[in-house]
């Protein structure tokens, strides 16, 4: 019938004009009678000669429908399959597009460290052609070989590493700076088969740091250089308003006295001025090595520099913890708790004694170090303020200082790479913050 016509075309069954010409087919497996009629069924199989199974009657219709049902669902479940690996490769194109024009540069190396991939992005950012680099090893383009070893060896063995600050090398022998991200690549089977780098170009933030960085040295030694010349000057203008005090006392009525006394006070505050700005400078330029050195034998140190300070405002010096050893410049640290625990003991109402509370906190890579007193407080805006230079929130009657003791401070902090901050509460207190990494 048409119908059968139709579904032997739909299954790939080969159709004849005479039923006996199926015995000719090559190959063929079974001959399903499905007429009903058992004499074609005992026709082919009279003159069956290649041993073709030959099914009729009631066993033929069950195998058909059996064979049908089977091929219908396998051919359905092909369809799904497709559109699945369509999907699939439609999904893998989308990433590899992303990946492909992605601005940063993303190579990839199998476990020999050997380039496999480089995207547009690296091409752009290194000037090599894809093609001239894959396959050829890493170190190629990198710019430090020893540090390439171990970096990669450490990868492949142990894990990721972040935002790591190295050099590439660019074409024509150039090289730039980049913040790479390496991570190890796997197969289906969590295999490690080689890593992924993503890495951003930071040239220009590194040239900018360098200029930075000059720009402070010059303003340093400049700073260090204009104090330095000011103390002779400051000198004579004490030394004579000292001599004319002393000496032409009775010739001078009690304005002109006043007058010099207040020539030699103002002298006195700009020599603390210099003497503190040329401390500042020294920081940046004086460095001394660092050692490793118990905290608490520093604050012994600090105790015994403000030794008369402390006895004279009756100040309780709290060590909450046992403190931990820290790497750090040991003369700088003492001159930086110096600084806080004297603006600690300062900074008090003058109807209260100063309580001053230390202690710290381990996190993981770094310490948090506080210094906690019973003061005055600051106002939140100028909580950050404070560290600037010259800053101060109070005229020198209330309380006497430079304003430069706390830019020292974060200056030092600064250099030990760690961070500084401070919270507090008008009328109740501040507390200090500090972190000093762990190695
Ligand atoms: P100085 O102490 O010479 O004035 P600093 O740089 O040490 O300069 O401090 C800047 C300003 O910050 C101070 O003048 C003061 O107003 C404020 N300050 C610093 N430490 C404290 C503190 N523990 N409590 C309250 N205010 C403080």
């Amino acid at each position: 019938s048409a119908q059968g016509l139709k579904i032997a075309k739909e299954l790939g069954i080969p159709i004849t004009l005479n039923y006996m010409d199926l015995l000719l087919i090559k190959g063929l497996d079974m001959i399903i009678n499905l007429t009903g009629d058992p004499l074609i069924t005992s026709e082919l199989e009279k003159e069956n000669k290649e041993g073709i199974d030959i099914l009729g009657g009631l066993g033929a219709r069950l195998l058909w429908d059996l064979v049908y049902t089977e091929k219908k669902r396998e051919e359905k479940l092909y369809k799904k399959l497709e559109l699945a690996v369509v999907k699939l490769n439609d999904m893998k194109n989308y990433l590899e597009n992303i990946l492909e024009h992605s601005a940063d540069m993303i190579i990839t190396t199998d476990t020999d460290m050997n380039i496999v991939s480089f995207n547009k992005g690296a091409e752009k950012i290194l000037g090599y052609k894809r093609e001239d680099v894959i396959g050829t090893d890493i170190k190629e383009i990198w710019f430090d070989k020893d540090e390439q070893r171990e970096l990669t060896e450490n990868v492949i063995k142990k894990g990721d590493v972040s935002s790591y600050e190295t050099r590439f090398v660019t074409k024509g022998d150039g090289y730039i700076y980049i913040s790479l991200t390496l991570s190890q690549l796997k197969d289906d089977s969590n295999k490690v088969i080689g890593t992924v780098g993503i890495s951003k170009d930071i040239t220009e933030k590194k040239k900018l740091e360098k200029e930075l960085i000059e720009s402070n040295q010059e303003l340093e030694n400049f700073v260090y250089t204009v104090s330095h010349d000011l103390k002779a000057p400051l000198r004579t203008i004490d030394g004579f308003a000292t001599i004319l005090l002393d000496d032409y006392k009775d010739k001078l009525d009690r304005d002109g006295r006043h007058y010099l006394a207040r020539i030699r006070n103002a002298a006195s505050h700009m020599g603390r001025l210099i003497r503190d700005l040329l401390e500042l400078s020294r920081i940046g330029k004086v460095a001394n090595p660092h050692t490793r050195v118990s905290v608490l034998d520093i604050l012994n140190k600090v105790k015994e520099v403000l030794r008369y300070n402390l006895e004279d405002n009756k100040a309780e010096l709290n060590i909450v913890s046992s403190l931990p050893s820290i790497r750090c410049d040991r003369v700088r640290m003492v001159q930086m708790l110096s600084n806080l625990i004297s603006n600690a003991i300062k900074f008090v109402d003058k109807n209260k004694t100063p309580k001053i509370e230390i202690g710290y906190k381990d996190k993981k890579t770094y310490y948090e170090f506080y210094v906690k007193d019973n003061g005055i407080g600051i106002e939140m805006e100028y909580l950050s303020s404070i560290f600037d230079i010259f800053h101060r929130l109070h005229n020198s009657e209330e309380y006497g200082g430079t304003g430069i003791g706390l830019t020292i401070v974060k200056r030092i902090i600064e250099l030990h790479n760690g961070n500084i901050w401070v919270k507090s509460k008008m009328g109740e207190g501040s507390t200090f913050y500090f972190t000093i990494p762990k190695d």
